[in-house]
């Protein structure tokens, strides 16, 4: 505690210049004054497991510039004062495997929730991160679209999550259909995909099942001259032992691991894909909350869409691609398929993840949001749960959506913690997080990119997206409704036909053991 104390002072120092800068500064954030102070929080700065209880933190511009003491750290008089007593401030979360609503998932909708072009409402449904605490996303299936949302989104002019955007390569014709992926079937077509992919501003390049070896090949190849991550599936043709080889970065599912496992999954066989991937420091988002969900939905799909957050997901293009996916992928999938889905999960994918997190191994939270049960921001905290019930603490589950994150994305030491000169993206809750990882989930604020999300913006902005404005021509399912009940027609053109009769034709086949995800 004298180390603290000392630093305390030191950034009471450093707090209180700052103070005499804003006196000249007359600037403004959207949101209210550039300087922010939370008084009396008690701060878990996530660099370590612990809690630091009556702390006052500042954050100027975007960024903390000091933190101590509630007693020691004078707070610029100009500040914006949030009164944390009682309240726990952590790093604000990350979801690090999503797929966003662009006009790509067109081709599931019939023509009457279609939309081209900027759809204000579809926009707002970013909202649902930030408002539950999430300021960073990683989007698997990212399109122009994605791009020119990021550009946004970093100008201010739209409050959503901040973007990392990777491009979907697979084989042709059998996965999810352009323009949600590229279809490339040769070296020279998959090196083209990366090139262009760099070009156009994506971040990162993901993999995708149906790659074949050649392509796979190129694609490392030419990411690696461009200094992109390789991230994703491990493609049929392929093996896990073959991905970590090739230096891919990240697989995006336990289920991948388990569709490798040729159906063995003894204690030794778990061990030794744990060794093996904990060894060659691939990361790993074993998104258990994506099978979780669509083994509920084979329970009982009623029962997973009216779940409470399914209010915040109402509007019709969102509704539509549920309705699509459930009908036309999910539900159809025979009994058998269901219950190896139901053995893989609890015998192979939760024991994998606690394995490789007892191997050192590195791990994110990811959710698949998007897919049926799935709702942005809200999905993040069942995965962190479903984190601890494999047996991980709530502190080292709260590490894969804030520390962890940032590790991988190389950023570490500007931001990912609570310390002075990090990003200030920030979160209060109403408890702490330590004792129960459920109350991550109890917000009580958010700052993304030094602008502060009080509990009445959210409960605003929350109320707007369970009343979504209508889409021209497009009925709203009525309130309380599943998106089952609110069926459309479909085979409205030839690409949900290449769509839904390939992903249905793996579920049977002994290629896909697996219902597919995104
Ligand atoms: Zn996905």
């Amino acid at each position: 505690m004298g180390h603290l104390r000392r630093a305390g002072v030191l950034f009471a120092v450093t707090a209180l210049s700052l103070g005499v800068r804003s006196e000249h500064s007359t600037a403004e954030g959207p949101g209210g004054p550039d300087v922010i102070a939370f008084l009396h929080a008690t701060v878990i700065p996530m660099d370590a497991e612990r809690a630091l209880p009556d702390h006052t933190v500042v954050v100027s511009h975007g960024e903390i510039v000091a933190i101590g003491p509630a007693s020691e750290v004078e707070v610029p008089v100009d500040a914006r004062r949030i009164d944390a007593t009682g309240r726990y401030l952590i790093p604000a979360l990350c979801d690090m495997h999503v797929h966003l609503l662009s006009e790509a998932w067109n081709i599931m909708l019939p023509p009457e929730v279609q939309a081209t072009g900027r759809d204000v409402a579809v926009e707002k449904g970013l909202f649902s991160y930030v408002a539950n605490g999430v300021t960073t996303v990683q989007e698997l299936f990212a399109t122009p679209e994605g791009i020119a949302l990021r550009q946004r989104i970093t100008r201010g002019e739209l409050l959503g999550p901040r973007l990392i955007l990777a491009r979907a390569l697979d084989g042709p014709k059998k996965g999810w259909p352009p323009p949600l992926t590229t279809w490339v079937e040769s070296a020279p077509q998959a090196r083209e995909a990366v090139r262009d992919a760099k070009a156009a501003g994506y971040d990162k390049i993901k993999v995708y099942s149906f790659l074949d070896r050649q392509s796979y090949d190129s694609i490392t190849s030419t990411a690696r001259e461009l200094g992109m991550d390789v991230i994703g599936h491990v493609p049929m043709s392929l093996s896990v032992e073959y991905v970590l080889d090739a230096g891919q970065r990240l697989i995006t599912h336990s289920e991948e691991v388990a569709k490798h496992a040729g159906g063995n999954y003894s204690a030794e066989r778990i061990d030794y894909f744990a060794s093996r991937m904990a060894e060659r420091g691939v990361w790993m988002t074993p998104t258990l909350v994506t099978t979780q969900s669509l083994l509920e939905l084979f329970d009982n799909p009623d029962r997973v869409l009216a779940r409470p957050e399914v209010a915040y997901f109402r509007h019709p293009r969102q509704a539509g691609v549920w309705s699509f996916m459930i009908e036309k992928l999910y539900l159809p999938i025979p009994a058998k398929a269901r219950q190896q889905l139901r053995e893989a999960f609890e015998e192979f994918q939760r024991p994998l993840t606690k394995a490789f997190h007892g191997k050192g191994g590195r791990l994110m939270a990811g959710t698949d949001s998007l897919l049926p049960g799935l709702v942005p921001g809200f999905a993040l905290h069942r995965e962190l749960k479903e984190l601890v019930d494999v047996g991980m603490t709530p502190f080292e589950a709260l590490r894969t959506s804030t520390t962890r994150p940032f590790e991988y994305l190389g950023e570490i030491d500007s931001a990912g913690t609570i310390a002075v000169g990090k990003r200030s993206d920030l979160l209060l809750l109403e408890a702490n997080p330590l004792k129960d990882i459920t109350a991550a989930s109890q917000v009580a604020g958010v700052l993304i990119r030094g602008r502060w999300v009080g509990t009445g913006e959210i409960k605003k902005r929350m109320k707007e997206l369970a009343e979504p404005s209508r889409a021209p021509g497009g009925p709203l399912p009525p309130a309380g409704a599943s998106p089952v009940a609110f069926r459309h027609s479909t085979g409205q053109g030839p690409a949900p036909q290449v769509c839904v009769r390939r992903l249905t034709a793996q579920r049977s086949g002994r290629i896909m053991r697996s219902a597919p995800k995104g």
